[in-house]
């Protein structure tokens, strides 16, 4: 199952994608809706209850504009840096790593944890905005996204994925000269527009999170191309590790990492420029496109 939120005649609605992908059906989601989108649904079926009802016809996809599956989560989105070997290597070379504190430390020893701040989050189609006299050393990161469902603390990881409600895309976008300055890479990972999200949500019945591959585009050069099966630290020891410290809630999401190819990956670096497109696609999700301008 697919669940997008996406506006419709002016309103913003949660809705089913159809087998084809080629229509939505909205679905019973109250007031919330407008304001967190598919979050209602998740933290409704933690309770219990059923999937919504059917409310009204289904629509034809091109005639929506999608939004963020989750375009306001409740809290920090969890992500973990560093998590793929090829990317730890290219992130150590790139000089920007200050997590580095002796040689050998590229590959961690413990999954790396940081977040980005709910605000950053857009949907599918909005501008990618380089703050404009702040930073130019704006990057990409393609990641599968892990969605949630039921929450709990101290999941082992063997129990974990009876936890995961689904999956979704996220591009953690980056300013990598903050990320480098501050330290701590809350800022360089959260400015404005730094999270997109989207298309939608997959149910977890439907795709094998521990092994899907992601595929990022800027314009048309295939820039990164992996495998979750890849990850250094798998969706389950995520969950343990994180859950072991914080109780974890429905709807909390948790960005994996990303396969080497980003933009401090070249030499030069090739950072994002106004007038590109970054187009990431998860197999068995779909795409998620987003244009970059200068604010
Ligand atoms: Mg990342």
């Amino acid at each position: 199952m697919k669940i997008a939120t996406y506006w419709h005649a002016g309103t913003r609605h949660v809705g089913r994608l159809s087998a084809d992908g080629s229509t939505l059906t909205p679905l019973m989601a109250g007031e919330q809706a407008r304001d967190i989108g598919a979050l209602a649904l998740i933290e409704g079926m933690a309770r219990g209850l059923p999937l919504p009802a059917e409310a009204g016809d289904p629509v034809p996809l091109a005639s929506v504009t999608l939004d963020a599956p989750l375009p306001r989560p409740r809290r920090n989105i969890f992500c973990v840096g560093k998590n793929y070997h090829e990317h730890a290597r290219e992130f150590a070379r790139s000089g920007f790593d200050t997590s580095l504190a002796k040689p050998g430390d590229d590959i961690p020893s413990h999954p790396i944890i940081f977040s980005k701040v709910p605000d950053a989050v857009i949907g599918p189609g909005c501008a990618i905005r380089i703050p404009a006299g702040v930073s130019e050393a704006i990057d990409y990161e393609a990641e599968l996204a892990v969605v949630i469902g039921r929450g709990g603390r101290g999941i082992p990881a063997s129990q974990a994925m009876a936890h995961v409600w689904g999956y979704t895309i996220i591009n953690d976008v980056t300013a990598r000269d903050w990320q480098q300055r501050h330290k701590q890479w809350l800022l360089g990972k959260s400015f404005d527009t730094f999270c997109p999200m989207g298309p939608w949500l997959v149910t977890s019945d439907e795709l094998n999170g521990g092994d899907v591959r992601v595929r990022c585009w800027v314009n048309d050069e295939l820039r990164q191309d992996g495998r979750t099966s890849d990850l250094i630290f798998d969706i389950p020891t995520l969950i343990e590790t994180i859950s072991t410290a914080i109780t974890l809630h429905p709807g909390d999401l948790i960005s994996t990492g990303t396969p080497v190819g980003v933009g401090i990956g070249f030499n030069p670096p090739r950072y994002l420029q106004a007038g590109d497109r970054v187009r990431i696609e998860i197999d068995g999700i779909g795409v998620l496109e987003n244009p970059v301008e200068r604010s």
